[in-house]
């Protein structure tokens, strides 16, 4: 969420630079005019240059949104966003450089997440403080095979040992590749060519054939992540496991539940159970190494270990005992008194809806 306030940010900088700027561009017809003279170029530039030569555009850009007569309207809904955003910035501002310092100069995330670019979906769910630690890589129907440059820089460059591949209850994608690809865009189809879904079992409710086909596109991401990085999975350096997050409590375990169901290509939910309660325990390196023997990994022992979380404020270490909560009330705090008293934090913090965030 930082990221995108801050690139959203450096979008409105722009946009005020293009009103700054506004009267002095577009001198470049002489250099358009000589254009047709060469023979023939490919046709794919040349509507872009016809775009550039149209006189009403910047008349548009000059006065952004000075014509919104309803908050219902896009221009005041995109206003509203961005007022939102700048003024969310502030708290992220007022982190400081003690914040920021530690990963300033590199990133050293420790999972790489391929989820779904649904609105609804956020790290949040599973990480309070995502910043240097959640390598995310979006797509509608969160997959691997679209995304593949993107995930392997996060396993292979920055070397994360978690891959996380989290789809979710009410995946859209999912449903409009259920449905008849000839319905959607080009760009649309294309991106959801790659899905490939069981044919739904007979019998079974359409909303439950959704959730069957949500889960099976999960275990097909991490099969084809797990098979796409085997030395990394049999060497122990790489843990891939899917998800579902379920905001809509589809399946019956509560809402916002980050249900584990596929660990290595393993789905066996015994084997998942007794990966999650080593991997929760007190056992800490050893209890993940039997967390490992537990889903039948091919790995040498306590190889897939998973580290201990050292948890830190502002680059301070804090207490191991310390609870999510805690540290991100701590945050909260920090910001909040990092800004004028007359504002009011914008996030409030509850044991339920950050328990299940590690
Ligand atoms: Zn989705």
């Amino acid at each position: 969420m930082l990221l995108l306030t801050l690139s959203l940010a450096a979008f409105g900088c722009n946009q005020l630079k293009a009103l700054a700027g506004g009267n002095k561009k577009k001198e470049k017809p002489p250099a358009a005019a000589e254009a047709p003279a060469v023979p023939a170029p490919p046709a794919a530039a040349e509507p872009a240059k016809a775009a550039v030569a149209e006189p009403a555009e910047p008349a548009r850009y000059g006065v952004p949104f000075a014509w919104e007569s309803s908050p219902n309207e896009p221009l005041a809904k995109a206003r509203g966003f961005l007022a939102e955003a700048l003024h969310a910035n502030q708290l992220a501002i007022g982190l400081g450089r003690q914040h920021y310092a530690p990963f300033a100069e590199a990133q050293t995330p420790r999972a790489t997440v391929i989820t779904c670019a649904d609105s609804r979906v956020q790290s949040n769910a599973w990480d309070q403080t995502p910043e240097n630690d959640d390598f995310i890589v979006r797509n509608i129907g969160n997959q691997v095979s679209n995304a593949l440059g993107s995930v392997e820089y996060g396993v292979e460059e920055l070397h994360t040992p978690l891959l996380l591949v989290v789809g979710h209850t009410g995946c859209g994608a999912v449903k409009a590749a259920m449905g008849k690809p000839d319905e959607l865009s080009p760009g649309i189809r294309s991106e959801l060519a790659s899905l490939k879904l069981p044919p739904a079992r007979k019998g079974v409710k359409p909303e439950d054939a959704w959730t069957d086909a949500v889960t099976a596109n999960v275990n097909a991401q991490v099969q084809l992540a797990t098979e796409h990085f085997a030395e990394l999975v049999h060497s122990g350096e790489l843990t891939v496991v899917g998800a579902l997050y379920d905001f809509r409590n589809d399946l019956g375990k509560g809402y916002g539940r980050l249900q584990v169901i596929n660990v290595n290509t393993n789905t066996d939910s015994t084997r998942i159970d007794a990966f999650l309660k080593a991997v929760q325990g007190p056992g800490g390196a050893a209890g993940a190494a039997g967390a490992a023997g537990a889903v039948g990994l091919n790995a040498p022992p306590g190889a897939n270990a998973v580290p201990t979380r050292s948890l830190t404020l502002n680059g301070k270490p804090v207490g191991a005992n310390e609870t999510v909560e805690d540290r991100v009330k701590k945050i909260i705090d920090r910001a909040q008194r990092a800004l004028p008293a007359s504002k009011k934090p914008y996030v409030t913090v509850s044991a339920s809806e950050t328990e299940h965030a590690e």
